[in-house]
């Protein structure tokens, strides 16, 4: 690695990194921010508001991940925090129903066409997890077929090829997952219908569900290619399997109805997080109302969450959702297209072979020259190029995933200014990339 990888040290946030180490693994809640792909201090901030963060050292960034994806409004947005202060002093959990969870369910209700009825949980590794039993409760059958590259959160029977997080530590599977559980999870290339079809043939009767991301964001941005969802939405019913549509990461940012939005694939099933919880632990599975109509109290497969539809956190995802519209989503797009502009074009000035990879306004750069269509193509690039780029960045102030595995997020606040220090900082960043060796 060149000798601009660390460009200057964090000691505030190395000071908190040693003493986090010693009480956690790691020194992190989540792996992907220990740094490790990267190398370094992560840095520990301290505040956020609207487009940048501040960390303990002190310094400002421009923050292009945004808490990866859910600050679609910037931090610390008044009328979310406003809508916050007001659930909080009205009491913090209540353990009954309350009428936010319902304002928050008929929002996403209105939105999103074949979201007929949802079931709040507290984050998106428990809604997959609970769609993928309602979807075996509901169809009698074991198999679920995922896409290798496709991250669904650490639910067991689906960490297998899961993308940024296993792919950044390059772990085959996990420890911890028994073969029984690995055993009924069928892994296919992304964008591979052939496959599809292939795996139902091999496995007639036995197939509960596919669960895809409506489209990934966990490998990069690998977008599905043009028929891939409403094929395999087909697939499915020819099988009498589910469609379940992973919109965790899509949901609520890439439009207004997500990616459903985008594309009108009707799924089955579809799961939500990140934008809907508005910075707090919400989450969501709902879709066809015969087959939620399975879910208990109503139906026999057993679901529930003491913090579930949580007061704090449905008026955080409401006010968020209402202040969405479609501006919102005009000035998202816009300043994620601006932003993918500058990228090519320092990238383009000093002869670095890259790809930016888009799917509306969530993005990634690939450093190769070649399409990336599925996680083979993504493993391939030159991610030690991303390494140095993102360093130099960092060193400028500017915040980006550090993985070369992950969607850069963007929001309403990232204004001129903001856009300016990422435009500044773009030359020296590209330049490191060219210069990096492997
Ligand atoms: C983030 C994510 C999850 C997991 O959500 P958590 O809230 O982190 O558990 C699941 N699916 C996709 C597509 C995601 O991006």
């Amino acid at each position: 690695m060149s000798e601009l990888a660390y460009p200057y040290e964090a000691p505030a946030s190395q000071a908190l990194f040693d003493r986090a180490a010693a009480v956690t693994p790691g020194g992190v809640n989540s792996p992907v921010r220990a740094f490790r792909a990267v190398g370094g201090t992560p840095r520990f901030m301290v505040s956020g508001t609207g487009p940048y963060l501040t960390d303990a050292d002190g310094r400002e960034y421009v923050d292009l991940v945004c808490s990866w994806g859910p600050m679609i409004l910037g931090h610390a947005h008044p009328e979310v925090i406003a809508a916050v202060q007001d659930a909080v002093a009205r009491g913090t959990s209540f353990g009954t129903p309350a009428e936010g969870e319902v304002a928050l369910a008929e929002a996403m209700v209105e939105r999103v066409g074949p979201l007929e009825e949802v079931r709040l949980v507290s984050s998106g590794t428990e809604a997959t997890m609970s769609a993928i039993r309602l979807a075996r409760g509901f169809t009698q059958r074991t198999k679920v077929i995922k896409f290798a590259g496709c991250y669904h959160g650490h639910v067991d029977s689906l960490l297998a090829a899961a993308g940024s997080g296993v792919a950044t530590f390059a772990l085959p599977d996990t420890p911890g997952v028994t073969g029984a559980q690995a055993s009924d999870t069928i892994v296919l290339p992304y964008n591979d219908l052939e496959a599809v079809h292939a795996a139902f043939a091999a496995h007639p009767g036995e197939i509960a569900c596919v669960i895809t991301e409506a489209s990934p964001g966990n490998m990069g941005v690998v977008p599905p290619l043009p028929g891939f969802n409403q094929g395999l939405k087909d697939a499915c019913a020819a099988n009498g399997a589910l469609f379940v549509s992973d919109e965790v990461m899509t949901g609520f940012r890439t439009s207004r109805a997500g990616w459903y939005g985008v594309e009108g694939v009707v799924p089955d099933l579809m799961t939500f997080g990140k934008v809907m919880g508005g910075g707090f632990p919400a989450a969501a599975f709902g879709g066809r109302a015969d087959v939620m109509a399975h879910l208990a109290p109503a139906g026999p497969v057993y679901q529930a969450g003491t913090l579930s539809g949580n007061p704090v956190a449905t008026a955080a995802g409401l006010a968020q959702l209402r202040l969405l519209d479609d501006a919102a989503y005009e000035t998202v797009n816009a300043v994620s297209a601006q932003i993918q502009g500058l990228v090519t074009e320092a990238l383009a000035k000093e002869g670095v072979a890259h790809r930016v990879q888009t799917a509306s306004n969530m993005f990634s750069v690939f450093f190769t020259d070649r399409p990336v269509v599925n996680y083979e193509d993504a493993k391939a690039q030159e991610s030690f190029r991303f390494t140095a780029f993102f360093h130099s960045l960092l060193s400028s102030g500017v915040y980006l995933p550090p993985s070369s595995f992950e969607s850069w997020f963007v929001s309403t606040a990232h204004d001129e200014r903001a856009v300016q220090r990422i435009a500044d900082a773009l030359p020296a960043a590209a330049r490191a990339a060219a210069e990096a060796t492997a």
